[in-house]
């Protein structure tokens, strides 16, 4: 300043002097005098021209000065952060915008005199001003500096850069301070570090593959399982070797790339050397901005649980065959036990008819019939519980044969009606007008069925009626479906005790038992068979009022019935039989093993007057049939030797024999044994224990000589 005065007061003292000296010079005489003086002014003009020159500089620094503050000014402005510039007391002296809108204020002159610090964070506060005060670095950068007024969010943090401007212009103590918002940077450094931690402890196998197969990104889990370490970039044939058939998952990456959809599905993988593992795997299409760059593949082991599994299924898999061994073997032994309990019912059923069709006293002929009636019954008893194994074991086969309902209703009125008169009770018949009579269905099964409700009916009804019920239901062209209702009006049964009796061995109590009688075998049977036949066993009943069991059934209708299936009516008593047979000269070959039968047999036969001969075996009888003419043979079936479907084989063979009648006799008649016998070349079956009607009715029903004799 002293030296711009001293400059200034010199400069006015020079012009003044040299006006004054000009003046002067145009009138004084020139000498030596004159010339210093002369040379003073010209050094003057000199030092004149040097001001000029050091002014205009001087102008063009200051105009400089001016451009260099507004371009600050400019800058500060328009930084993309927030900028704040503290005086030496940490107070804000300027702010831009952003730093205007970081701390919520809605001007500049807001935050001017503000000191910075209170507008931070407390926890952040020690940390700048220790920054504030020492200014020993050019910049300084704080990271984790939160506004005081921003919410509680986990990235909403800033980094701080304090520059101390002093330092470098010689300014008083001023720091710029720019604050830089890290928040979507850290949320996306937070995101990477969940996904990439994520990625590489998932236990799949990931991997983002392109449209032409190269790997984007791997994780942790395909580094385990490939060959070749260096994964992105290569293919999946790059990366897994050994892994057969690329082509088939190519095929499947662009399935998923074209179409867009997610495919989840188990695959077999080799992606190790010699090992096949199971995968399930997810393949789903990358996707950026709706344009689909890529498949995503998300493969887990599923190994272990497969492993498990397949072993589980082996386990099942044997169990189930155990089982059915078992029930196999259960079958087997019960219908071995039946057959070995039920050779001699047969001879006690045998003789009693026997000893009934002789004439005894009147009390003989008592004791004949008690001892008759309760071998049929334990007959019938085994018979169930066979039904029941045979069920169980899933053996029973249903067949469909054509045949008359009302010729069915007709045997089973027949086959009720003694122990219907016995009790005093009437019984009625109802049909729908219009039902087709002729149906195809499992005839000795629905009768079987209905013969059990109607037994059990009579048996828990004392006074009223039973009526046997057939009602249309729908009916097409080809099929009727129809309900089977057996309604009585006996004891009733509770609503709580309707949903035990269709359980196995259940009764509803054993009084009823022990008054009653039965195995609680019969509606589990029904039920069971009709469930075969897709049908169930209903109940409607209240107690004291009677019971109403029914069933409903689709059943075929059949055009043509087969002539010999109801030959027999109800007047072809086992008496008239004999005594029809008698006339005639038959010879029927008997081959049976078992004493008590051919005892039985033997002597039904002479009662009808018909010849015999037995055999105990199969060869027996073929031997036999060289040296006879026989009308027919009564073949048993388990014989020592030769048992009958192979001796029944073995006579078919020879032409001559081609007609000749062959009745089993088998305690086994259900279907499989039936296919079995039919296919030998068996023309008929008698059931064990054997009773006169049932032999007569078959004798009728296969030998002509006796045919031509029936009356109807
Ligand atoms: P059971 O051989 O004992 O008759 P079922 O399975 O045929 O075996 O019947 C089971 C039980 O259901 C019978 O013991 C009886 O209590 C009851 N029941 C069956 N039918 C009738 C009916 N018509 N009236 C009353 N109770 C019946």
């Amino acid at each position: 300043m002293e030296k711009e005065a001293l400059l200034l007061n010199l400069r006015k003292r020079a012009e003044k002097a040299l006006q004054e000296g000009e003046v002067l010079l145009n009138h004084l005489p020139h000498n030596d005098f004159l010339n210093d003086i002369e040379k003073i002014i010209e050094e003057f003009c000199i030092y004149r021209a040097e001001l000029e020159l050091q002014n205009e500089e001087l102008i063009r620094a200051q105009i400089q000065t001016q451009q260099a503050l507004s371009q600050y000014q400019l800058l500060f402005k328009s930084l993309p952060v927030a900028g704040l510039v503290l005086n030496n007391d940490g107070v804000i002296v300027q702010a831009n915008s952003k730093a205007v809108k970081l701390f919520g204020f809605s001007a500049e002159i807001n935050l001017f005199n503000r000191t910075f610090y209170r507008l931070i964070k407390e926890k952040d506060r020690v940390r700048v001003l220790q920054v504030l005060r020492d200014k020993k670095e050019t910049t300084t950068i704080l990271s984790d500096i939160t506004p005081d007024n921003s919410s509680h969010n986990n990235f909403s943090t800033l980094d701080g850069h304090f520059i101390n401007l002093s330092a470098d212009y010689h300014l008083e103590n001023h720091t710029l301070v720019l604050l830089v918002d890290q928040s979507a940077q850290r949320e996306r450094d937070y995101n990477k570090m969940l996904y990439q931690s994520i990625m590489d402890n998932t236990p799949s196998v990931i991997l983002a593959l392109d449209k032409e197969g190269r790997c984007l990104l791997a994780n942790n889990m395909t580094h385990q399982y490939a060959e070749n370490q260096d994964i992105i970039g290569h293919s999946r044939a790059e990366i897994f070797p050994n892994l057969k058939n690329h082509s088939d998952y190519t095929q499947k990456d662009d399935e998923v790339i074209m179409t867009g959809k997610s495919e989840l599905e188990e695959e077999v993988l080799n992606l190790e050397k010699d090992k096949i593992e199971y995968f399930i795997t997810n393949r789903f299409p990358l996707k950026d901005e709706n344009q689909i760059f890529g498949v995503g593949i998300i493969s887990t082991n599923i190994t272990p649980i497969k492993t498990a599994e397949i072993e589980l299924q082996q386990a099942l898999l044997k169990a189930k065959e155990e089982a059915v061994a078992l029930a196999d073997a259960k079958t087997e032994f019960l219908a071995n036990m039946s057959h070995e309990i039920r050779t001699p019912m047969n001879s006690i059923i045998g003789f009693s008819e026997l000893a009934l069709l002789e004439k005894f006293g009147e009390e003989a002929s008592f004791y004949f019939e008690q001892i008759h009636t309760s071998s049929k019954h334990l007959v019938g008893i085994l018979n169930e519980i066979l039904d029941f194994s045979k069920l169980e074991a899933g053996k029973v086969q249903i067949e469909k044969i054509a045949f008359n309902l009302s010729d069915m209703f007709n045997s089973l009125e027949k086959l009720f009606y003694l122990s219907i008169e016995k009790k005093h009770i009437t019984f009625h018949f109802i049909m729908d007008d219009n039902i087709p009579m002729n149906v195809m269905g499992d005839k000795f099964r629905i009768q079987q069925i209905l013969s059990n409700l109607i037994g059990n009916a009579i048996k828990f009804t004392e006074s009223g009626s039973i009526t046997l019920k057939l009602t249309l239901l729908e009916l097409t062209k080809v099929n009727a479906l129809l309900r089977f209702s057996v309604v009585d009006t006996g004891i009733g049964i509770s609503a709580e005790d309707q949903q035990k009796i269709f359980k196995q061995f259940t009764q509803v109590d054993s009084s009823t038992t022990r008054k009653y009688g039965g195995t609680g075998l019969g509606l589990v049977i029904c039920k069971k068979l009709l469930e075969e036949m897709n049908s169930t066993c209903q109940v409607a009943s209240s107690l004291e009022q009677g019971s109403t069991f029914y069933f409903d059934l689709t059943l075929d209708i059949a055009n043509d019935i087969p002539q010999n299936s109801d030959l027999f009516k109800e007047e072809s008593l086992k008496t008239s039989w004999i005594d029809l047979a008698h006339a005639q000269d038959i010879v029927v070959l008997i081959a049976e093993d078992d004493k008590n039968n051919q005892e039985v047999i033997k002597r039904l036969l002479k009662f009808a007057g018909i010849k015999f001969d037995i055999v105990d075996d199969g060869l027996k009888a073929i031997q036999a049939l060289e040296k006879t003419s026989y009308d027919a043979i009564l073949m048993d079936i388990h014989m020592p030797n030769m048992n009958g479907i192979e001796a029944t084989k073995a006579i078919r063979k020879q032409e001559k024999y081609e007609q000749l009648p062959i009745i089993a006799l088998s305690a086994d008649i259900y279907i499989q044994e039936k296919a079995i016998y039919l296919e030998s070349g068996i023309n008929d079956f008698v059931e064990k224990p054997i009773n006169s009607e049932e032999l007569f009715e078959s004798l009728f029903k296969n030998i002509k000589k006796l045919q031509e004799l029936m009356p109807y």
